[in-house]
């Protein structure tokens, strides 16, 4: 059984006033929620005080990016250990880093490793863009991912994972995929590949997650999927009430 997982990716929207505002309206409601592993990904600059608000609650607190490197060099960057030192949890390779930032299957498949290599629990983007999806290749492009992204983890660290499929024709454009259509993607495209790189047990436990215009009237019909365990959601993230929703119905 796979414990059902919601987290909310900010992205560049809240300072740490506001954060704390936000927290604040949906933090005891969270926290009651004990069915639902639930994450914040706010900006880096208020993850110190969203991670001190949901101290001592059941809700984790994510980046939204991290550097493989451990130190150095690498101005703008965040290393896996600075993350670790607020948070559990990290997005990787989400489809706007890898289109504005030349994040690459490469980058994104060292970050998974530093991430686990410090205790951090990899929340992993994949998805085909919309070209993409027209001409038929959804199913080549989104294996190519998680095979690359994933190359040359143990099966122990593969299970930690929680791997986000997320449509890039679905994100922020209030189209989300059917229910049905994502299930299937997501057994084709991410469990299988899954299955065939690490053993059923590995490809079992990992929690797959639907992302792309999830709000509280359609969560449910992904929710309601076998091969769905919950979602990465962005803009219905950013109000307590929307993102309640989502959480409740998952
Ligand atoms: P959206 O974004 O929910 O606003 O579509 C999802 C995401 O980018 O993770």
């Amino acid at each position: 059984m796979r414990k059902p997982f919601v987290a909310g990716n900010w992205k560049m929207n809240k300072t740490a006033a506001e954060a704390a505002t936000l927290v604040g309206a949906m933090l005891p409601e969270l926290d009651k929620i004990d069915a639902v592993e639930i994450v914040l990904c706010p900006p880096a600059t208020a993850v110190p005080a969203v991670s001190g608000l949901v101290k001592g609650s059941k809700v984790g607190v994510g980046t939204q990016n991290l550097h493989w490197e451990e130190s150095g060099a690498f101005t703008g960057e965040l290393s896996p250990a600075m993350v670790a030192e607020f948070c559990g949890y990290v997005i990787i390779g989400h489809s706007e880093r890898r289109a504005y930032f030349a994040e690459t299957d490469e980058t994104v498949n060292k970050k998974v490793k530093a991430a686990l290599a410090h205790g951090l629990t990899p929340i992993m983007c994949v998805g085909e863009t919309l070209e993409e999806n027209e001409a038929g290749r959804t199913n080549e492009v989104v294996v190519g991912q998680v095979k690359a992204d994933m190359a040359g983890l143990s099966a122990e660290e593969a299970a930690k994972v929680v791997v986000a499929y997320e449509p890039i024709w679905a994100i922020g454009t209030g189209k989300a995929a059917s229910g049905d259509l994502a299930n299937k993607v997501i057994f084709e495209t991410i469990r299988v590949p899954l299955k065939e790189m690490f053993g059923s047990a590995a490809a079992e436990a990992v929690r797959v997650l639907y992302g792309g215009s999830v709000k509280g009237s359609n969560a449910a019909e992904f929710f309601g999927q076998a091969e769905i365990d919950g979602a990465l959601v962005g803009g219905a993230s950013l109000k307590a009430e929307d993102f309640l929703a989502i959480v409740k119905a998952a």
